[in-house]
């Protein structure tokens, strides 16, 4: 079947982008392969310049473009991570960025995104009415790079697979954060194409999945948007989806939910058991495993997306019981 992305454009993706990303770990969890029983390592991804993989999907993206379309520069709609990406992207790359940003971005994203060089536009308050601002830049000659749909990002976020394989060969199950599916789509395309035995798990929050619902529903739909802690995995996944509902559909054995307090107890256990700061995404995995909600039973990897979050909001989280945790991000 073909899905746009093959093998061949990801191990090029690796090329093009090894000068602008970092290869991140992976490693055993001591505390996690305990409490599950089976091997659990962590893909430290979100240690990755930038602090997400966005930077790879979107390095890739960059690295192909024709001069005409350097010349004209790009625009990115994003709940954070996918624009401070193309930003710096961009920037290492010597082209004009503008990136679009809803009203619901939490105010250090979008700082850090001005910080990178970058033009913001801040308009609406949903992902959607901000993508209609990146389309009319669009009109006017500039790139769009798609935060996940879109060919050279997926093989992009496919190099996180290959690395994942080479350094834990014995791996069985691979659990990704999933919104668009675009880090979930490279990864799997990766993965099955080397190690089709090989069990992936996409994992997201309750409140506004979109991915999940589209899969259930047989075609992709739109959800309401609202405010979580995994505010980076929020959005929609296109009604006019190209490649990354096929590709989750066809090659994810599993997309699961989990709920806030279970995301919330999973950035704690990063920080106190595994000294990692995660972002309330990047933590779902982790609160697939310690909920109980996913039992896999062989070497497991979870993949680290992110860990761009307020640092106030990280230190109420961890800081105190759970409970506590809870109030302190839904005051
Ligand atoms: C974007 C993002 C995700 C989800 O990636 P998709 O490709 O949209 O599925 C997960 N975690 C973090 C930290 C992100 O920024």
């Amino acid at each position: 079947m073909d899905y746009g992305t093959s093998l061949a454009d990801i191990e090029k993706a690796r090329e093009n982008i090894a000068g602008t990303v970092v290869r991140t770990p992976t490693v055993p969890s001591l505390s996690l392969t305990r409490q599950a029983g089976i091997p659990v390592s962590l893909k430290l991804e979100h240690t990755q310049v930038t602090g997400s993989f966005k930077l790879r999907g979107a390095a890739n993206a960059l690295a192909t473009l024709s001069e005409d379309a350097r010349a004209k520069g790009v625009v990115a709609v994003s709940t954070g991570n996918h624009g401070r990406a193309v930003a710096h992207a961009a920037k290492v790359a010597g082209v004009k960025a503008v990136i679009c940003l809803s009203e619901l971005v939490p105010a250090n994203k979008v700082e850090a995104i001005r910080a990178l060089g970058a033009e913001v536009h801040i308009t609406g308050r949903s992902q959607d009415e901000a993508e209609k601002e990146a389309l009319r830049l669009e009109q006017e000659g500039m790139t769009f790079i798609s935060p996940f749909d879109h060919k050279d990002v997926i093989a992009g976020q496919g190099t996180l697979g290959l690395e994942m394989l080479e350094d834990m060969p014995e791996v069985e199950n691979v659990v990704v954060p999933l919104s668009g599916g675009g880090l979930l789509s490279g990864i799997a395309l990766a993965i099955k194409a080397r190690r089709p035995d090989v069990r992936l798990v996409g994992v997201t929050m309750s409140r506004g999945a979109a991915m999940y619902e589209s899969l259930k529903a047989g075609l992709p739909v739109e959800v309401e948007e609202v405010e979580s802690l995994a505010d980076s995995l929020g959005g929609g996944i296109g009604l006019e989806n190209r490649y990354t509902f096929a590709i989750v559909r066809n090659l994810v054995e599993r997309c699961l939910l989990v709920e806030e307090d279970e995301l919330a107890e999973a950035v704690r256990h990063a920080y106190r058991e595994e000294q990692q700061v995660l972002e309330g995404g990047a933590a779902a995995g982790i609160a697939a495993l310690l909920s109980g909600r996913l039992k896999p039973n062989g070497p497991t990897v979870l993949v680290l997306s992110g860990r761009n979050l307020d640092m106030d909001q990280h230190c109420r989280l961890v800081c105190g019981d759970s409970s506590a945790a809870k109030e302190a991000f839904h005051a």
